[in-house]
């Protein structure tokens, strides 16, 4: 059999098993596909069924979570963990709180997370996991009850050497401290069962900038490739949460204007560029106040562009930072036209597959998802070392391990992309980095 339909057979069987999930059959295809030159050349992963095994989690489990709300009305949310793949390490991924979270998201985000992980050079499994809460319009009150019934349940499957959750879209500091609290009551234990812990009790210094910071860096290794730098150079972001906040900031530190924000009202065009000092305001207004993007335009009387996304503003470089599936074929075509020679993503799988093919086309400087996003959970991982150690490192430690491993993912992604014939695709280059890593240790595990 063909390399092409061993893929196309494994692809068909994971979309019997998994009808009804669309987000998680598009990760899974994007991956099968890159992966083809591999499967020509290496039989034992066939013939161990390495496709079918690491496209089914270890374990996914679906909870009820009951939370009592300030009127005193009794709610009722649903809470998943999906522990995808162990073969490099405890399970490891974010957790997300949003209405739209469904079994489909968190399995492709747990997908998408094993070979993220494999590629951060460090010891860690796959795993995802949320509730279809929504803190938005809730009181930190509410919030608190949320989690703590969220973790009375979840406490029971996850521990420093099994399972190690994060944050991720609705899920900051704030919530990871409810959620930390309850299982240290419930568990009487003092371990790094959680990232983005606060710094006073076992949070890292670079965790809470490292995914906007680590998409920069991995930027800059793809312009420094072509001899360029971010001087002088124009970039769209989409979102104002964690990821937007770090990557803007970054992008001022190395030269570049950032000149849009948005949130799932709209965006927001600001052609003098997201200084230091209006940075703050979003930070304060995102953070603190929880307020709407809307302000930033009342604020410093620029355009805001209500219900829409920001990629019809021309730029140089753009940095979707917000969700899945934000950049579709239409919104590829007006940033290319408009001159738009790098993407990099911040948030998971932002471009849409005819988006994604549209950059890849056109031989632009793209950094998917999985490689350039993966400043987060790397410095996540740094922080279990440190609680590992009972030590902290100092913010410059922290912050130039994680530029390293930025540059290191940077280079696996181009050397498979080379290897196989590639040059230049780092899409490619990234899921087989990160399959050749994770199925070979699979092999040697054997069949569990
Ligand atoms: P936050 O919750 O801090 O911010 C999310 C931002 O995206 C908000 O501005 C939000 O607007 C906007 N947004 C969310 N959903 C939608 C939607 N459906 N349509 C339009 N805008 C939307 O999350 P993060 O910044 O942490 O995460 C952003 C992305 O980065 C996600 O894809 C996440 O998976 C990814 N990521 C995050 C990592 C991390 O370390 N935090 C690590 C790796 C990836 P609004 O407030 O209106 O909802």
């Amino acid at each position: 059999m063909s390399a092409e339909s061993i893929i196309q057979a494994a692809y068909e069987q994971v979309v019997k098993r998994n009808t009804g999930e669309p987000e998680f059959l598009q990760a899974v295809r994007e991956v099968l596909e890159s992966i083809e030159p591999v499967i020509a050349k290496r039989r034992d992963y066939v013939e161990a069924n390495i496709l079918i095994r690491i496209c089914e989690p270890e374990r996914q489990i679906m909870f009820r979570v009951p939370w009592r709300d300030d009127k005193g009305n009794v709610q009722v949310n649903r809470g998943f963990r999906f522990e995808f793949n162990s073969a490099l390490g405890p399970y490891k991924g974010g957790l997300r709180f949003h209405p739209t979270v469904n079994a489909s998201i968190l399995k492709f985000l747990g997908f998408e997370q094993i070979f993220k992980n494999a590629l951060t050079t460090l010891q860690m499994g796959g795993g995802k996991g949320g509730s279809d809460f929504d803190p938005k319009g809730k009181s930190d009150n509410e919030v608190m009850s949320f989690c703590q019934s969220f973790m009375t349940e979840l406490q029971r499957h996850i521990g420093a050497d099994t399972d190690v959750p994060a944050g991720d879209i609705g899920v900051g500091g704030r919530e990871i401290g409810f959620m930390y609290g309850q299982y240290k009551r419930l568990r009487n234990e003092f371990t790094g069962v959680l990232t983005g812990k606060a710094l006073n009790w076992g949070g890292s210094l670079i965790r809470p900038e490292a995914t906007g910071y680590g998409c920069v860096y991995f930027a800059d290794e793809m312009l420094k490739a072509k001899g360029e730098s971010f001087e002088g150079k124009v970039c769209t972001v989409s979102g104002s949460g964690n990821v937007a906040q770090y990557t803007i900031e970054k992008l001022n530190q190395l030269g570049a204007k950032a000149v849009t924000l948005s949130d799932s009202n709209g965006s927001i065009y600001d052609p003098a560029g997201i200084d230091a000092e209006k940075l703050a305001f979003v930070l304060e207004l995102k953070n603190i106040r929880r307020g709407r993007i809307k302000e930033y335009a009342d604020k410093f009387g620029c355009e805001y562009m209500e219900g829409k996304r920001p990629w019809g503003v021309k730029c140089d470089c753009a940095f979707p930072s917000a969700t899945q599936n934000e950049i579709d074929e239409e919104d590829a075509k007006t940033l290319l036209k408009n001159g738009c020679t790098l993407v990099s993503e911040g948030a998971n799988m932002p471009s849409t597959p005819e988006a994604a093919e549209a950059f890849v086309a056109n031989k632009i400087m793209y950094g998917p998802a999985k490689a350039a996003n993966a400043g987060g959970v790397a410095t996540s991982g740094l922080e279990m070392s440190q609680n590992a150690m009972r030590l902290a490192w100092s913010r410059e430690e922290v912050d130039e391990k994680l530029h390293n491993i930025m540059i290191a993912i940077h280079n696996q992604c181009a050397e498979a992309a080379e290897e196989y014939g590639q040059l230049g695709n780092l899409v490619m280059g990234a899921n087989i980095a990160g399959f050749v890593k994770v199925a070979d240790s699979m092999l040697d595990q054997g069949v569990v």
